[in-house]
This record gives structure tokens, sequence and C-alpha cells, in this order.
């Protein structure tokens, strides 16, 4: 007899976790399958920055999903830490987000015109930013400073995410999911190795490996994988008061660990070739991507030359078309629904993601102040051959 369980989630990554935590709370049974560990694929490797500004939550939908995505870490990662006994390495000490060359004033003023509406944020000149980090490089035009700027250990949280779903009964299996069970136009339950699972509904949360389930929907899920990088360093100083970054250089976050966060790289850091080469190409630290975050962390922060490398990480992010998240219904298909395509941006939305599919599945709409048609999965229904490399040159942290 065939196993069951009201929801199925595919892929333990912070979407998958985060989606099992709020199904769960609600009460259903939940079983959770990945064909790795929990946290294997794009979540072992992210920042954990929850950072609004630059131009990956543009105005509109997006940038409402990213407050209320932040909002509720606010509330959420204590309530975690109590039920799980985990630190998540939390921090919300605010941040700087500088400008070192013209260009960059003109790109962080440019958003702070109608960011500021929503969050605090105010432009503070050269001898400002030394009164609060006087180490910083002479260079500093300006910058703009947000009280309100957080960052956690985004592994950390995927577990803390994955382990509180289970105190809460979720049972989470490592299975490979090869294909969806379906009654006419209903999915039913998920196809395993030598076995099915049956439930009332299917949330795909693959990540970088989404396209994959094009084949059992019969839609279109145009999901790729878009390389990242980024080091993490031992520096011997005090650490930095606040969380640092820059358009064109980054960021830079001393973790309440101790170590020090530097980088990201983006699409357009990688040459046309070689942005998609593959996962296990992502996979591998790069000498070029290495130099170039060194040569960005120097430029802002000098004495970080004396810093030693402790470990490069390297993954690959799942990119959509558009760099915004797919999430909901698939059309023409009762019983499943994605969620995936979240880009640079998976850590910062994983709890309004959850919180949106179990309002979704429960009730019949998400529950939030933002309007999720943006996000819906039927914009691409006409989209068999998505443009990735504008998309993936375009990304940024
Ligand atoms: C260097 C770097 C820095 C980043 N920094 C940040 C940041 O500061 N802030 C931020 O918000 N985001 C950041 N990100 C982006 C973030 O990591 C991703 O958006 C997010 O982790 C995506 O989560 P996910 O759950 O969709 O994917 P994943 O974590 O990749 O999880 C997908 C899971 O699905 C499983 N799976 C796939 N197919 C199947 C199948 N058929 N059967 C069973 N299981 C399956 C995989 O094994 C995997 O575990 C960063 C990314 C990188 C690479």
């Amino acid at each position: 007899m065939a196993d069951t369980a009201d929801v199925v989630v595919v892929g333990a990554g912070i979407i998958g976790c985060a989606t099992a935590y709020y199904l769960s709370r609600e009460g259903a049974k939940v079983r959770m399958l990945d064909m790795d560990a929990i946290g294997s694929g794009a979540s072992a490797h992210a920042t954990g920055f929850l950072s609004l500004l630059g131009t990956e939550f543009p105005q509109g939908a997006p940038w409402r999903f990213g407050l209320e995505g932040y909002r509720m870490f606010v509330e959420t990662v204590p309530q975690l830490e109590e039920q799980t006994g985990m630190d998540l390495l939390w921090q919300e000490p605010g941040g700087l987000r500088l400008a070192l060359e013209e260009e960059e004033i003109g790109m962080i003023k440019e958003g702070m015109a109608w960011q500021a509406n929503d969050t605090p944020i105010e432009w503070i000149g050269p001898e400002d930013v030394r009164q609060i980090e006087p180490r910083l490089t002479p260079n500093v035009l300006g910058a703009a400073y947000q009280p309100k700027l957080a960052q956690l250990d985004s592994y950390r949280l995927t577990l803390a995410l994955g382990r509180a779903a289970e105190l809460n009964g979720t049972e989470s299996m490592q299975r490979r999911v090869m294909g969806l069970v379906k009654e006419g136009s209903r999915v039913t339950g998920v196809k395993l190795e030598r076995e099915e699972v049956h439930c009332g509904t299917v949330v795909l949360a693959m990540g970088a490996w989404s396209s994959e389930s094009t084949s059992w929907l019969d839609f279109p899920v145009p999901v790729t994988y878009l390389k990242g990088e980024r080091l993490m360093l031992r520096y011997d100083g005090q650490p930095l008061p606040v969380l640092i970054s820059s358009p064109k250089r980054g960021h830079m976050i001393s973790r309440r660990d101790g170590f020090l966060s530097v980088g990201s790289t983006r699409g357009r850091d990688y040459d046309k070739d070689n942005l998609f080469r593959g996962m296990e190409f992502d996979r591998q630290p790069s000498e070029k991507a290495r130099m170039d975050i060194m040569g960005w962390a120097t430029d802002v922060f000098p004495d970080l030359e004396n810093a030693e490398l402790v470990e490069q990480l390297a993954g690959s992010r799942p990119l959509s078309p558009d760099r915004l998240p797919i999430i909901g219904p698939v059309p023409g298909t009762d019983g499943v629904m994605l969620a995936t395509g979240h880009t640079t941006k998976g850590i910062h939305l994983s709890l309004v993601t959850g919180k949106a599919l179990a309002d979704r599945i429960f009730r019949g709409h998400a529950d939030l102040p933002v309007d999720m048609t943006a996000f819906l999965p039927d914009r691409f229904a006409n989209t068999p051959a998505p443009d990735f490399q504008a998309s993936g040159q375009d990304v940024e942290e």
C-alpha cells in the first residue's frame, strides 16, 4: 500500500524547510523529501544577508514581499531559537551602503527616493561614515545608513526550520523524487525510485534543479543555475560595528562566530561562456572570483590585506528569467504548487514564501500585505525558451 501525507514537500533547502515549518504549524501531516541532505544545495552557501536595498527588490510587489520577509525574521528568529535550542548567529546592527564612485551615489540615491517611505534610511557624508568605522578607505564618498539591517547563518537557519518542522510532526526522508502521480489533471502524489507517496498537495521546492519538473507538469518551470561565490576570512582586528555593502563591491560582514564574510560574485563576474556550464562547475571555487572578491574587499577596507582565507564557498542560485520567485499553483494541474526561482534572495524570502504557501493551501489565499500575482507561475505560460543570459548578467548580489 502506498504511503500517505497531507502535503509532500520536494526539496529540503531553505524554501522547502520554511514551507514544511509553516504547514506543520497549521497541523498538516507533512512529508519532506530531499535527494541529498537537508540544506545541501544553495542554502548552505548563502551569506544570510537580509538587505532590502540594491536592484533585486524593485518597486511594487517584490519590494512589499521583501519588506514583509524582513519583518517576519525579526518576529520568528527568537521563536525558532527557543523551539530548537539553536543559535542562528542572528544580528541586526544596522548597516552602511557605501559609494566609492560618483556613479554609485546615483545608484544608491535613486532607490532611496522611494525606499525611504517604508524603511528607515538616510544619506550620510564621508565624515559621518568614518565616525562609524574609521578604518574604511578614505575614498568613501558617502553612504546610505540603515539602522535596521540584519544577517544570520543561512545553513543554521535551514537546519532550524527543518528541525522545528520535525518537532511539529513533519517526517523528512532522503529520497529522490522521480515524477508525479496523477489522476486526470490532478496530482495525487509523488513517484520515488521504488514506491509512491500519496497526498492532497505537492509543493515543488527544488531550487536550481526545478526545471526537471517541467516534463512532470507539462508546463514550463523556467529556472536554471547561476554561480555565486563568497569568502570567509579570519581577521584579527576588531569586528566591523555595522553590516557593509556597496553596489560594485558586494558585502563585508563580521559574523557573530568571529569570521568575516566577503563577496558575493554576480552574474557579470563570469564570462558568458562560463555562466551556465553546469552545477558541478558552479561548485568549483575559482581563482578569479577569489582575486576579484579580495580586490573589492581591500578597496573598501584596506587592512583586510592582512586577513587569512578560511573558506571559499561556491554554489548555484536558482535563477528565474525575471529574477523574481515563482510561487503558486500550476495552470491546468490541480494539487501542486511551485516554490522556486528565488535567485539571490532565497534566504531573505524564505519565511514569507513558506507562510504564503501554507496560507494558500489552507485558506486559498496568502494572508499577506502583498499582491502575490506578480509571482504566479502563469506568467511563464508562453515562455518555453527564456533568455537566461540577460537575467544572469543583470543579477546583483
Ligand atoms: C554565494 C551565495 C550567496 C548568497 N547570499 C544570499 C544572501 O545573503 N541572502 C539571500 O537571501 N540569499 C542569498 N543567496 C541565494 C540563496 O542561497 C538561494 O536563493 C536559496 O538558498 C534557494 O533556496 P532553495 O531552497 O530554493 O534551493 P536549495 O537550497 O538549492 O534547495 C533545493 C533542494 O532541492 C533538492 N532537490 C532537487 N531536486 C530534487 C528531487 N528530484 N528530489 C528530491 N530533492 C530534490 C536538492 O537536493 C536541494 O537540497 C546566496 C547564494 C549564493 C550561492
